[in-house]
């Protein structure tokens, strides 16, 4: 199947049991059982299992190219359970600036349970080995990263993981499966942050999650039922619907970020820009490798906290809001939202600074958007 026809009917398509084409909402907590024990179609109580979710979490996983699937309440409770599948005294490698929210659960929550980590450049593979300690678990990481949009090749940190026996799970919420499949790249685990480009239209709050094995599976599956970060029916559907359009989405997307880019390069008033799409970005022949497009972030600097509030009181069409990935275009700071729960020193060191503008660009007529962002850097 091609991308844009698994998005449609890759998973579970419609309703065996009447008929109908979009995948009901079954909205139900408990099932009857024949006798005790006797379950017509494997469902008992839907922490364990519930056909919408169900529908959903294969969806996921044919999108992935992966064994199996996991929907949960969030991708901050997607990235909690993975990582409670280590025990106390695992270490895991991360990212250096991954999402705030990732930052912040391991140092703070993951920490406290003797699960440590340690926060490394990825780009460069080799600072992954150097930080392999004996209790090492796991490598975690996020490309392209935000708001730098910085790329780690998937493959080569997957390959010293290897080496080391360590499994390599990819935060894939920026590319989303219909540009990037890190399982074909000899990543592990795949986590998403659902909430965003595969939701699609700002309405829901999820996470998922996909495996490469049976293995990885009965651990995820022991995890999302002890545990219990679900997501309910009603917001698998949302995500099954939004879906079917995430790959004449990302191309849109991705068409107008383009045009965007063009336009920032020209003007005075914007120093650096972070899109991974750039033939200047040093991630660039990386991404080309490993993904199929450079989605739709873009982040620019300004020069200073004060024009960039400028900029956010002129926009029109750009909302200022925290999230991404949606239909409508946003813009945010990153230093004082997204990333305000990373500590200012550790931000300039990333190179977050004040100054820096990051943007989703939506799938809006690209003209209204140009003219919007012309007359706030003017
Ligand atoms: C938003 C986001 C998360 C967290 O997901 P929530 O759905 O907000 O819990 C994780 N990773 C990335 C890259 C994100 O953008």
């Amino acid at each position: 199947m091609k991308p844009k026809t698994k998005l449609i009917h890759g998973g579970i398509f419609g309703d065996e049991a009447t008929g109908a084409v979009s995948t009901p909402i079954y909205q139900v907590s408990t099932y009857k059982q024949d006798a005790v024990g006797e379950l017509r179609k494997g469902y008992e109580y839907s922490r364990t299992g519930n056909p919408t979710r169900h529908a959903l979490e294969e969806l996921i996983r044919d999108l992935e190219n992966g064994v199996a699937g996991f929907a949960f309440g969030s991708g901050m409770a997607a990235i909690s359970s993975v990582m409670l599948m280590f025990g106390s005294g695992s270490h895991i490698i991360m990212t250096d600036d991954v999402y705030g929210g990732s930052f912040r659960v391991m140092t703070k929550v993951m920490d406290q349970l003797g699960i440590t980590s340690t926060f490394v450049d990825t780009s460069n593979p080799e600072n992954v080995r150097a930080a392999v300690q004996e209790n090492t678990k796991a490598v975690f990481i996020e490309t392209p990263t935000n708001p730098l949009l910085k790329v780690t090749d998937i493959g080569a940190v997957s390959a010293v993981a290897k080496e080391f026996g360590l499994l390599t799970i990819v935060d894939n919420t920026f590319t989303t499966p219909y540009w990037q499949t890190p399982l074909d790249h000899g990543a592990d685990i795949v986590v998403h942050s659902a909430t965003k480009y595969i939701g699609g239209h700002s309405d829901v709050v999820a996470g998922l999650v996909v495996v490469n094995s049976t293995e990885l599976a009965e651990r995820v599956h022991f995890v999302q039922n002890s545990v219990g970060g679900i997501l309910g029916p009603q917001d698998s559907w949302l995500l099954i619907r939004g879906l079917k359009t995430l790959g004449i989405r990302m191309e849109e997307h991705e068409v107008n970020a383009k045009e965007i880019v063009a336009f920032l390069e020209k003007h005075d008033g914007v120093s650096t820009i972070h899109y991974p799409g750039l033939v200047s970005h040093p991630g660039h022949e990386t991404a080309k490798k490993q993904s199929r497009g450079f989605g739709g972030m873009i982040s620019f600097d300004v020069g200073s906290a004060e024009k960039a509030d400028e900029v956010l009181k002129k926009v029109r069409y750009f909302t200022l809001a925290e999230s991404l990935g949606a239909v409508e275009s946003l813009i945010s700071i990153p230093a004082r939202m997204t990333h305000a729960s990373i500590p200012a020193e550790r931000r300039a060191e990333l190179g977050i600074t004040d100054g820096l503008v990051r943007i989703s660009v939506g799938i809006e007529d690209i003209e209204d958007l140009l003219a919007d962002l012309e007359q706030a850097l003017d």
